[in-house]
């Protein structure tokens, strides 16, 4: 057998490196730069963005406390034409461009169509990424890294310990691709919002005639939950209802299995808007998802594991750095169509703790986004996007101030992030 090698060049080094440019890792990024560090981001797509962009995913839902920079970006985001718009679907193609604004105006070091696929440690600290690129393969140095993949390659590529699925039989949330049409005439077109919304069309409630439609053939399998959500632009919805269930998003055969049945459910998603529900006769596809949308996958095990007892709680944490943290526990049926328990279970708002940014076994990391430690049904919480932004700024925050410390981000006091947070208007006690 032949042994392959290659010497390596390293082609940059940086204070903090954030891998992944979803809302995790964009804010990740912004707040160590901001905080003087030389800051990069590495995106293997040629979009910044992750799901906010690329994946179609809105609206931007769920909440957080007050002052986070989930404020800052979802304004920028939802800002159109003077108005700011709440529970709306933002504009996927201005998105893109503010992102990358966001970026760069806080001086982050910006790769595109970049993966990253390896890392190196020595005596156990994480030290470069390998990154692909069109000029070859090459290594980016950092002092601390941020995992903000989704899926966590990161972290387990550098020997973190990780969980996959629900207890028992390891299932995952299904996949989908998200799209928005366009030309619905709005003055006649009913909007849904999920499987409790008791929108009728005619005298039946909408979501009951889609199950019968889904029986007899005219929706794809396990598509009754047809949402159907409104945008800031008028005559627009994003549909949120392909899925295909049993996915191993992490296998590449598997991802190619779910894009060729999903792109046909969109068309016959939309031809059966067409056909039977009012307003939608002309409707049209104006964009979509350029890549499966994953709702689970990896989740990395941290100092602390968030529970799910923890949401129903609202716990509060002494090393909280995201407060008030809220949204349902909206797990999507790993097995079958709507949600795992019929409806999503509402939970009171909850800390969620610094601990669950540090992965065990791997020195200078730290976990940001739906990849954080946590248990299924705890994820299915905060992998919304309003949480994902609040925790990728602490990320980002605790990164450039165990540099200044110079201690490793498990070592860091945490009363420094809180103090940093609470300085910029952040709300972490009340
Ligand atoms: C179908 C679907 C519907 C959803 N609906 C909603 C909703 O309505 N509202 C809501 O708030 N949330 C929703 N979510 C959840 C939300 O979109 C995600 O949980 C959230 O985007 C996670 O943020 P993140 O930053 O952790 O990861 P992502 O947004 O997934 O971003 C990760 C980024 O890392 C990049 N990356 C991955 N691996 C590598 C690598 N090895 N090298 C370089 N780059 C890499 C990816 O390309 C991507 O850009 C939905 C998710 C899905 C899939």
């Amino acid at each position: 057998m032949i042994k392959y090698e290659k010497v390596l060049d390293v082609s940059a080094s940086y204070d903090v490196v954030v891998i992944g440019s979803g809302p995790a890792g964009i804010c990740a990024a912004v707040a160590a730069a901001r905080r003087g560090m030389k800051t990069a981001i590495i995106e293997r797509y040629g979009i910044l963005g992750g799901n906010l962009t690329i994946g179609c995913v809105g609206p931007i839902l769920g909440s957080v406390a007050k002052g986070t920079m989930y404020d800052e970006l979802s304004s920028l985001l939802l800002t159109e034409d003077g108005k700011t718009w709440t529970g709306r679907v933002h504009d996927m193609e201005k998105a893109k461009r503010v992102v990358l604004d966001f970026l760069l105006n806080a001086g982050v070091n910006i790769y595109l169509q970049t993966p990253v696929i390896d890392t190196f440690q020595e005596a156990g600290i994480l030290t470069g990424v390998l990154v692909a690129q069109k000029e070859g393969l090459s290594v980016i140095e950092g002092k601390r890294f941020i995992d903000a993949t989704g899926d966590g390659d990161i972290a387990v590529s550098a020997g973190a310990p990780w969980e996959f699925g629900r207890d028992g039989d390891r299932k995952l949330q299904p996949v989908t691709l998200m799209y928005i049409i366009e030309n619905v005439d709005d003055s006649r077109a009913i909007s849904c919002y999920g499987e409790d919304d008791p929108v009728k069309l005619g005298e039946e409630k909408f979501l009951d005639f889609t199950a019968r439609c889904c029986s007899d053939g005219r929706l794809p399998e396990n598509c009754y939950c047809v949402r159907l959500y409104p945008t800031t632009h008028p005559g627009e919805r994003l549909v949120n209802t392909t899925q295909v269930n049993h996915i191993n998003p992490l296998k590449q055969t598997e991802i190619v299995k779910a894009e060729a049945e999903l792109r046909h459910q969109i068309d016959c998603i939309t031809n059966f808007l067409r056909t039977y529900v009012p307003g939608y006769e002309n409707c049209r596809i104006k964009t979509g998802a350029s890549t499966l949308g994953v709702r689970e996958s990896r989740r990395i095990t941290g100092e602390y594991i968030l529970d799910v007892e923890d949401l129903r709680a609202g716990r509060r944490f002494d090393d909280v750095i995201v407060h008030k943290a809220n949204f349902v526990v909206d797990i999507h049926n790993p097995v079958g169509g709507g949600q795992e328990y019929g409806l999503a279970e509402v939970i009171k708002p909850y800390d969620i703790p610094y601990r669950c940014l540090i992965p065990l076994n791997v020195e200078n990391l730290l976990l940001a986004g739906r990849c954080i430690s946590g248990t299924h049904e705890a994820m299915a919480s905060f992998r919304v996007m309003s949480i994902c932004m609040a925790m990728g700024e602490a990320a980002g925050i605790a990164a450039a101030l165990s540099i200044t410390a110079n201690v490793s981000p498990r070592q860091l006091n945490v009363e420094s992030i809180q103090k940093e947070l609470t300085a910029k208007g952040a709300d972490l006690f009340s």
